[in-house]
């Protein structure tokens, strides 16, 4: 198992913490040790099919909620538009939590907001492995944003949505309703950090994760 041989994460990004439903050991290796994913060319898929999402044209309520996070960010440093788009970050035991939502519903009726993870896949089948990783990070963005929110009168809805499209054509190929509870973000970041502090056990992948990981082979605790 590696010991985490840096100090303690200052800042932790959603996508980051949730690879955690992937491989732990990874989730590890890119917290702590700072190894970075190498861009591959699915992941250039993926971001072409992000890039076309965003034009979908905006609700009232959404521009109105979207110029409040604006004004927002002028006078806080914890919300921010960078060349992603929307960001904000969150303390939780010393650390920031950092999201950058793909995108958001306001249920103007509820005074709710429902975040929104798009996720671009090449073959159904890796919503199995890929599902709770997706899962996980709308949550969290859903947690990061909820003082802000709250701030503007709005709550978090009870349900957010991850939707999932082909990656070759952009088709739909449906979505799944995520519910929320601040108490589940917050367990899963305590255990998560109890791992990176070396508290608690990580837990090798599936086999075939091993046979296709590429960048963390090297570094990886398990393969020593
Ligand atoms: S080799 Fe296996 S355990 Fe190690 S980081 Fe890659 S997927 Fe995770």
């Amino acid at each position: 198992m590696t010991q985490p041989k840096k100090l303690f994460p200052e800042a932790i990004n959603s996508h980051v913490a949730a690879r955690y439903w992937y491989c732990a050991e990874e989730c590890l290796l890119r917290a702590v040790e700072g190894i970075k994913h190498k861009y591959t060319k699915a992941m250039a898929g993926g971001t072409r099919g992000h890039t076309w999402l965003e034009q979908r044209p905006k609700s009232k309520s959404y521009k109105n909620v979207y110029a409040r996070f604006e004004e927002m960010a002028k006078n806080s440093s914890n919300i921010w538009f960078d060349f992603i788009g929307l960001a904000a970050r969150r303390q939780f035991q010393g650390t920031w939590v950092i999201a950058h939502p793909d995108d958001y519903d306001v249920l103007w009726k509820e005074r709710q907001i429902r975040f929104i993870e798009n996720k671009t896949i090449t073959n159904p089948d890796w919503k199995r492995y890929l599902g709770p990783v997706a899962q996980q990070q709308l949550l969290i963005s859903a947690w990061v944003f909820e003082p802000f929110i709250n701030e503007i009168n709005y709550d978090s809805a009870p349900n957010h949505y991850l939707y999932w499209w082909d990656r070759n054509d952009m088709w739909p190929l449906g979505y799944d309703e995520i519910p929320y509870n601040t108490r589940d973000v917050e367990k899963f970041l305590n255990d998560l950090f109890l791992m990176f502090r070396g508290q608690r056990d990580i837990i090798p992948p599936s086999e075939f994760k091993c046979r296709t990981c590429k960048t963390y082979k090297d570094h990886c605790g398990f393969w020593k």
